[in-house]
């Protein structure tokens, strides 16, 4: 079985990108930057923040992390969004997920340029990708590492059938979108699998390409899965480990063992999607910063 190293496409990537940032600074004086909003002391986001603006200047870019108190109000969050929208050196803002209660997400997500949105969560991007625009939106960057690694590793997709499980608006539907469009990349007839679904096995078992994005340790198990298929595990699930020093550890949402004896080719946890993310990130800010140079 193949298995589709995101470690080292995303190591590959990186280096690609400090290229080009390099190249761009040299010839414009000018370099991309992303900010990084966290509001709250959420562990988990505080530590993929700090991931965020480590890689961001491990290649060259400036990063900016404005923190905020968790009793920060929405309308500050949004006159901040607006100031860094007006900020001809921003090419990237991100805030970060979960919000508190107080701030409404949807509404934040609207107030960010859709031109700055390098996450791909502002309905104009997620629409432009529906449209199959590509070249001319941002598209969300889980869903387009995973396309990165499909194209990497040539994994055939033109006429496949693409199951995957989980619809949010982060992963599963720009994920089923994305391999949906008409293009070299993806043209797969797709099926989409969520919490209502009945009898889950009987879509998975047909699946030439197998993308899971759920949230539930293990849950693809190997009697789910066509032999030969590809499996993309996009969860990342903590269970209890004993024998680790946290006392924990990341497992997907497939049965990586079991599974693994069945699929031709399968990403691991951690490893595998993760790393792709955030060398996504990075690409649609360098993106932006190209768009917005003329480049
Ligand atoms: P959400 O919780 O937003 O969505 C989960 C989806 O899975 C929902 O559509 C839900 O269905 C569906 N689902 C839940 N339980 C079942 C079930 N028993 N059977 C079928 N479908 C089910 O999660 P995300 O999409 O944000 O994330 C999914 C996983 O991917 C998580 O583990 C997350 O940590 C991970 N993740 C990893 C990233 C990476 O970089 N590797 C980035 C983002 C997420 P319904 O809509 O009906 O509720």
């Amino acid at each position: 079985m193949l298995i589709i190293d995101g470690k080292k496409v995303s190591l590959d990537l990186k280096n690609e990108l400090k290229e080009s940032v390099d190249n761009y600074k040299a010839q414009t004086g000018k370099v991309p930057g992303l900010t990084v909003i966290i509001v709250g002391k959420d562990p988990a986001s505080q530590v993929y923040v700090r991931n965020k603006a480590k890689t961001c200047k491990e290649i060259g870019m400036i990063s900016m992390v404005i923190e905020m108190p968790a009793d920060t109000t929405e309308e500050h969050l949004l006159n901040t969004i607006k100031d860094l929208n007006n900020d001809p050196a921003v090419h990237g803002i991100l805030v970060q997920q979960p919000l508190p209660k107080q701030i409404d997400e949807f509404a934040v997500t609207l107030a960010i340029d859709p031109s700055k949105d390098v996450d791909g969560f502002h309905p104009e991007n997620l629409g432009r990708l529906v449209m199959g625009h590509l070249d001319k939106c941002f598209v969300s960057c889980t869903p387009y590492g995973i396309l990165e690694l499909l194209g990497r590793y040539n994994i055939e997709t033109k006429g496949k059938h693409c199951v995957v499980v989980g619809r949010s608006n982060i992963v599963g539907k720009p994920m089923a979108n994305l391999m949906l469009q008409k293009l070299e990349a993806t043209n797969c007839t797709v099926t989409i699998c969520h919490s209502a679904t009945k009898n889950i096995p009987f879509y998975t078992q047909q699946a030439d390409i197998l993308i899971a994005a759920i949230g539930k340790a293990g849950f693809i198990t190997a009697d789910m899965v066509k032999p030969g298929a590809v499996v993309i595990d996009v969860g990342i699930n903590r269970i209890e480990d004993a024998s680790t020093k946290n006392g924990y550890r990341l497992v997907g949402d497939v049965d990586y063992e079991g599974v693994s004896a069945v699929a031709s080719a399968m990403t691991p946890v951690p490893g595998g999607v993760g790393p792709m993310t955030i060398a996504m990130l990075l690409k649609n800010t360098l993106q932006s910063f190209q768009r917005t140079n003329g480049l």
